[in-house]
């Protein structure tokens, strides 16, 4: 293993000397002065969106860096999380040649883009109280191990690691360790973002898409030191976060109340589902949720799901994941569709 961590060690030589694609509005920024705009070939007949969004989206980054506490040189936005997350692999990872680190069971997207990156994914197995392994971690490291994912609270076990296992990992690892806080608000655990001083080796990814509740229009957020964000941004597709998407998180983000109040809602809603789950003659076993979801051990998961299908509920079967045979996921609907949902559970 490398005695320290070293940014510049990790990063992939092409990325190193690469030099980025400088784009219309990279080389004049605007200062607010009323311009003639002629420099992008745009049409310049007014729409709305007849003209390249800012490809830093400095107006959104400003907002989210004051809300969550980090400055905007420590931030980078993509086209949801699956895209940040794709650029860590392609700044970090040499093809056919690095490997990264996953912990199943847990979130698909990362083993999936080790496979289209040519990224030998090495997996090494939660313990079965869901935490990770650290000591079987350390050992799977070795000179080419450049990243390891962390979910937590993790999909789609539901708990949060502990901070310990996490410190640790972030103390002895010399690759990147990525935390993937995409549940984190619906977490009583703090984020992790407060400790990206104290760690060069962290990133934290974030994302609208669960709390926020705009799955739609696809915006990540990815937080890590100043120097690990110039790498991504220079890798990153001009005008990866297009105008309706910044224009939408804005609006959504400057209104922290009324996400606030579908948080603690679905917080409500996930305590009356755990307690029906809890009475139900064929739950086994039910997880506690740090998370809009959660995790039920069943009798017989196939039955189940296809009973609930029959009455028009779709959950997920999450079977197929390791340490989780006959399991469902059910993500925390509506006051009226949970109700709904223990109504129909209860007659099964
Ligand atoms: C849902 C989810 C995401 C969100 O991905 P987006 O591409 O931002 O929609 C990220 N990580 C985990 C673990 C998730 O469950």
């Amino acid at each position: 293993m490398k005695m320290k961590f070293n940014l510049n060690e990790i990063t992939r030589k092409s990325v190193a000397v690469l030099k980025p694609y400088s784009s219309a509005r990279d080389e004049y920024v605007s200062d607010g002065s009323t311009m003639i705009f002629l420099d992008a070939n745009e049409n310049p007949f007014d729409n709305g969106v007849n003209r390249y969004p800012d490809p830093y989206q400095r107006s959104l980054k400003a907002l989210l860096a004051k809300q969550k506490g980090v400055s905007e040189g420590n931030m980078l936005l993509g086209n949801g999380s699956d895209e940040v997350l794709d650029l860590i692999y392609r700044a970090f990872c040499e093809p056919n040649q690095d490997n990264v680190i996953t912990l199943p069971p847990t979130y698909g997207m990362y083993k999936v883009l080790a496979g289209i990156n040519a990224v030998e994914n090495r997996e090494v197995m939660l313990t079965t109280d869901f935490e990770p392994d650290v000591p079987a971690i350390l050992e799977a490291v070795d000179e080419q191990t450049k990243l390891v994912f962390i979910c937590s609270p993790n999909n789609p076990t539901g708990n949060s690691f502990k901070k310990e296992s996490i410190e640790k990992l972030l103390e002895s690892f010399n690759g990147l360790v990525v935390i993937d806080e995409a549940y984190i608000d619906f977490s009583n655990q703090e984020s992790w973002l407060n400790n990206l001083k104290k760690f060069p080796n962290l990133i934290v990814t974030q994302t609208l898409s669960k709390a926020y509740g705009l799955a739609g229009i696809r915006l990540g957020v990815c937080y890590a030191s100043e120097a690990i964000i110039s790498i991504l941004n220079k890798i990153k597709p001009p005008y990866n976060v297009n105008q309706l998407t910044q224009q939408k998180a804005l609006q959504r983000v400057l209104n922290e109340d009324a996400v606030q109040q579908e948080v603690v809602q679905i917080l409500e809603e996930r305590s009356n589902l755990e307690k029906a789950l809890q009475n139900l003659e064929f739950v086994e076993k039910l997880y506690p949720s740090d998370a809009n979801f959660v995790l039920a051990k069943v009798d017989n998961a196939d039955k189940r799901y296809q009973q609930l299908l029959d009455k028009h509920v779709v959950v997920r079967n999450r079977s197929t994941q390791p340490l989780c045979e006959n399991t469902l996921r059910f993500t925390v609907g509506t006051p009226t569709e949970n109700k709904a949902l223990i109504a129909i559970l209860k007659q099964l």
